[in-house]
């Protein structure tokens, strides 16, 4: 008895503390954290608008297949794409641009450490931005950082290379381990409402890997949120910004 008590007066402060640090942490880092600065991670909810956002790519042949996925529907999206990623498949990012669909910086490496010091943060939004500009003639508005990475200073950062920063709904928190198709379309569609931007992966940071599952979900949730009264948009759209600078 006395063990029992024990372990449930130890249990109830631990999982109590925990929640309050997952609370804090998300009210502080999370998706929808205001705390640093202006943060959108939705549009205007009086229209049944969802704008589909892809990062981590190019990412082959999964944004080939996923691309021709949206491309049979008539839905563009906003591709957040990462430079080394860019540099292995050029092909594909000029193909995103070309077929109507927007492209954002996602970073040149997508590495954590590189957000360590200003001057790293700014040479990976520049580089990026050079080479997507070299490979597709556009200059992105649209700067999604690794992780929503939103500290001050990165913000600011973004800000002085005059783009605008874009947060949004995490689609599954389990799409990183591609679950099933069905499940990941409809914990999306769960989570989807008038105004979203909802966050899907083509690529996995700068490494890949494989995305069957997440194309797969794309057209049945296309699919389901048009059978909803759903209409696709592309970010700049929803939130009445530029996509590219002039
Ligand atoms: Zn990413």
């Amino acid at each position: 008895m006395r063990r029992g008590g024990g372990i449930r007066r130890g249990v109830v402060p631990f999982l109590t503390g925990t929640a309050v640090t997952a609370l804090a942490y998300r009210q502080v880092f999370g998706s929808r954290s205001q705390l640093f600065g202006p943060f959108p991670f939705a549009g205007p909810d009086d229209q049944r608008e969802v704008a589909l956002t892809f990062d981590d790519g190019p990412n082959e042949p999964y944004t080939s297949q996923l691309l021709d996925t949206l491309d049979d529907r008539g839905v563009a999206a906003t591709f957040f794409q990462v430079g080394v990623c860019v540099q292995r498949a050029p092909a594909i990012t000029r193909r995103v641009v070309e077929g109507g669909h927007v492209l954002g910086n996602h970073s040149f490496s997508h590495s954590f450490t590189r957000y360590a010091t200003r001057p790293r943060q700014r040479d990976e939004i520049d580089r990026t931005q050079a080479l997507l500009y070299d490979t597709t003639g556009v200059r992105p508005a649209l700067y999604r950082p690794p992780w929503l990475c939103h500290l001050p200073w990165v913000l600011s950062t973004i800000r002085s290379r005059r783009l605008q920063v874009v947060s949004g709904t995490f689609a599954h928190p389990l799409e990183v381990f591609q679950p099933p198709a069905a499940l990941l379309a409809a914990g999306a569609l769960g989570r989807v409402v008038p105004g979203s931007i909802l966050i899907l992966h083509d690529g996995r940071e700068a490494r890949g890997g494989d995305r069957q599952q997440t194309v797969r979900a794309v057209g049945l949730l296309v699919d389901r949120l048009r059978d909803r009264g759903y209409t696709f948009t592309t970010v700049d759209r929803l939130l009445g910004v530029p996509p590219y600078l002039s």
